[in-house]
């Protein structure tokens, strides 16, 4: 049985560049603050 960590396991985690708020898997707006979702779970490159 394998756990999965929440932040690590989808691979797609968004934190938005305002005020930080994380979001699992969905692009787009922060829905605090409006400001631009990053991916933050990217491989470096
Ligand atoms: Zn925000």
């Amino acid at each position: 049985m394998v756990r999965t960590d929440p932040y690590t396991s989808s691979g797609r985690v968004y934190e938005c560049l305002g005020c930080g708020h994380r979001s699992e898997g969905d692009s787009g707006r922060c829905p605090d603050c409006g400001n631009d979702l990053k991916n933050i779970s990217v491989p470096r490159e």
